[in-house]
């Protein structure tokens, strides 16, 4: 296991200083005589109680909550690709934000109580609102029912759940390969690297998939890509593309990592991998039966990756 890897719920946001408070108001209540002390006493609880409330709100502004489901409004659905959708979902004021470190999950549910994981593909700073990119699976219970949703219905989030926890400088080269909606816990360590001048890591995505019209959020990791030319450089690779197209087609494999600069094994490299079973068969070896990471084998082991390079997903 990494270093990094972290699978505890984040503490809830609970606090027992209105308890405290509630105290020094009982204790100032003893006497007659002490009734003025009291008052003052009250005044000095009640600044405390609400100073407490302040933390809390503070607190409050973490939306989301790892204990118990919280519901919030959808404001805008964007349709990313022939089955894949974007959702911006409103957090409950202008300044409050989601509670979620890089990388992380939350659960969300159906109305029957079936819950999933999906991967928030903002980061923590955006205030008021978050975003979801869902991909619907025929017969999925939880995706087709967040694509039967509409503008204005909610929906149910309880988190987060942190993975891998992304610290500045703890590798030199930060690679990736994608597959599908295994872009969305990429998208949030690319964007925590790129909005920090102070980290230098190099970043190197592979992006698989099977068309054009596939490539979820390609504008977004173009115009980071191009923003920073020098430290992220992304490369899409199709195992379906139109004749017209020019970059890399088939499935990810050895001359492809080669040709687009990917990092040598290395102490100074991770590899981040994340797509369907079969890509991930592929390339790094799947996950245990138990979520853990397992043996790193395939391309990347043929490549001389070994578990403390290799994080899945
Ligand atoms: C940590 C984590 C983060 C995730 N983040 C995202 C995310 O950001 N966006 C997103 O769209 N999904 C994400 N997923 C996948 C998501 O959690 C669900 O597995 C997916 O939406 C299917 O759930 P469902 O209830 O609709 O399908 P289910 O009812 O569970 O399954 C129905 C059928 O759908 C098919 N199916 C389900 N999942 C897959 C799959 N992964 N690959 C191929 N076929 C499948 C199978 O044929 C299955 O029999 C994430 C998964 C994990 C583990």
């Amino acid at each position: 296991m990494l270093k990094n890897e972290h699978r505890v719920l984040v503490p809830p946001h609970g606090s027992t200083r209105p308890k405290k408070a509630a105290l020094i108001i009982k204790s100032n209540l003893v006497t007659r005589t002490m009734l003025r002390v009291a008052s003052v006493g009250i005044a000095v609880s009640a600044l405390s109680l609400f100073s407490s409330r302040t933390v809390h709100a503070e607190d409050g502004k973490k939306a989301f909550n790892p204990k118990s489901f919280v519901s919030f409004p959808i404001k805008k659905i964007t349709n990313l690709s022939p089955n894949t959708k974007a959702y911006d979902i409103a957090l409950p004021e202008k300044d409050s934000e989601m509670g979620c470190g890089v990388a992380s999950f939350i659960m969300v549910k159906n109305a029957a109580g079936d819950a999933r994981p999906y991967t928030p593909t903002t980061l923590n700073d955006q205030k008021g609102s978050f975003e979801l990119v869902v991909k619907a699976y025929p017969g999925g219970k939880v995706s087709e029912y967040l694509h039967s949703l509409k503008v204005g219905d909610s929906i149910e989030v309880k988190g987060p759940i942190n993975k891998l926890k992304y610290e500045v400088g703890m590798k030199k080269k930060i690679a990736m390969i994608a597959g599908g909606t295994g872009i969305t816990p990429m998208l949030q360590v690319i964007q925590e690297i790129l909005k920090n001048p102070a980290d230098k890591t190099q970043i190197n995505l592979v992006f698989a998939n099977n068309a054009e019209e596939d490539i979820l959020l390609k504008a977004r990791i173009d115009e980071l890509a191009a923003k920073h030319k020098d430290q992220f450089k992304v490369t899409y690779v199709l195992s379906q593309p139109s004749a017209s197209w020019k970059g890399e087609k088939g499935f990810v494999r050895r001359e492809i990592l080669e040709k687009c600069g990917f990092p040598h094994a290395g102490n100074d490299v991770l590899v981040l991998v994340c797509g369907p079973p079969p890509m991930m068969a592929a390339i790094s070896g799947d996950k245990t039966k138990d979520y853990k990471q397992g043996m790193v084998e395939g391309l990347l082991k043929e490549l001389h990756f070994t578990e403390d390079m290799v994080y899945k997903f």
